[in-house]
């Protein structure tokens, strides 16, 4: 482990979306030098009026920064930031840290951290929890994967995007607590949808129907902090017509995972399959790029 990596060292972050580019704030806000990368030349203005510093590929940004931090779509996306002939593994120096903070399969990011220790350099996977409202507010909770000692370096150097940094256990165990967490999260929306819509088709006032839960035995995240009814929580991206947030496809994406973990231990997930069901109708009616809050306009 590389003792000069610090919580002043330079920082190269590749994947400006939804997530990427609240963190790239929180860590400028802090004063933290960040180059930035992302296929999407609007996403890479957006960051360089906030005061980062544009790299034009990531092989460049990963000759530039000792430490790496990648927020990309899917496994795939994270296999070739990593492993192209232009990518992380073949342009960062001996010593760096790379730390994915993407929500992808476990076994992916495993074998990525034993390629990049073949090489000299330190990997952790640090997928996180919070949504959007979390990464503007820099109160993500990151769920990593890494031995003791990198844990602690990691928690300091991306102390400016979270509030919460949990050891899950070694390489890989991040990305299994998070695929957990969010086929609940995601049967939970669905849920929340339904019971929302019930009560107002029934006559109650959304305001006071969530209000209601969030005081009962029905209250959880959805129903709290992004309750899928317009107007019930004004941050949330229901209250935008579902622009910004949780795309339904990147929702799609995790119940995919969870639905292959199970299978890898033969069990069933009865609700998670229904739930993936759910938002590929969804998807299927146009909602694949807004929030998966979006899920609620099946019942309405
Ligand atoms: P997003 O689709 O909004 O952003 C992904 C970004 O990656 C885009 O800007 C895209 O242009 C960029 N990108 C794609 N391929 C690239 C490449 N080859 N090189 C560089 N940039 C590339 O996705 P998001 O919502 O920010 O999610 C990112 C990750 O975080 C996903 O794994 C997701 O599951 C996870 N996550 C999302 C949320 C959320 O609320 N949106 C919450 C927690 C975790």
């Amino acid at each position: 482990m590389n003792d000069q990596i610090n919580d002043k060292s330079p920082i190269g972050f590749i994947g400006l979306g939804q997530m990427g580019a609240p963190m790239v704030r929180s860590l400028l806000r802090a004063g933290r030098k960040v180059h930035v990368y992302d296929i999407n030349p609007q996403a890479v203005a957006e960051a360089l009026s906030h005061g980062a510093i544009a790299a034009n590929s990531i092989a460049s940004l990963a000759s530039q920064s000792d430490l790496i931090v990648t927020m990309l779509p899917s496994p795939s996306h994270v296999r070739a930031a990593f492993l192209d002939d232009d990518g992380i593994l073949a342009h960062a120096a001996k010593g760096s840290l790379v730390v994915d903070c993407s929500t992808i399969d476990p076994e992916t990011a495993k074998q990525l951290h034993q390629t990049s220790r073949l090489r000299g350099i330190d990997m952790a996977d640090a997928p996180v929890s919070g949504g959007v409202l979390g990464a503007a507010a820099a109160t993500l909770t990151l769920l990593v994967g890494a031995v003791p000692a990198l844990f602690e370096r990691i928690r300091e150097v991306l102390a400016p995007v979270g509030s919460e940094f949990i050891r899950c256990g070694e390489p890989g165990a991040g990305q299994v607590v998070k695929i957990a967490n969010n086929l609940l999260a995601a049967i939970s929306m669905v849920a929340t949808s339904e019971a929302m819509t019930l009560g107002v088709k029934l006559g109650a006032d959304p305001v006071l129907l969530a209000n209601a839960i969030n005081h009962s035995t029905g209250r959880c995240w959805a129903s709290e902090h992004y309750n899928p009814w317009p107007g019930v929580c004004p941050d949330a991206p229901a209250s935008h017509d579902y622009v910004g947030g949780a795309s339904t496809g990147i929702l799609i994406k995790d119940l995919s995972l969870a639905l292959g973990e199970a299978k890898g231990v033969t069990m069933p997930l009865f609700l998670g399959a229904i739930a993936q069901q759910v938002y590929q109708l969804s998807a299927a009616q146009g909602n694949g790029k807004k929030d998966f809050a979006s899920v609620v306009n099946l019942y309405r």
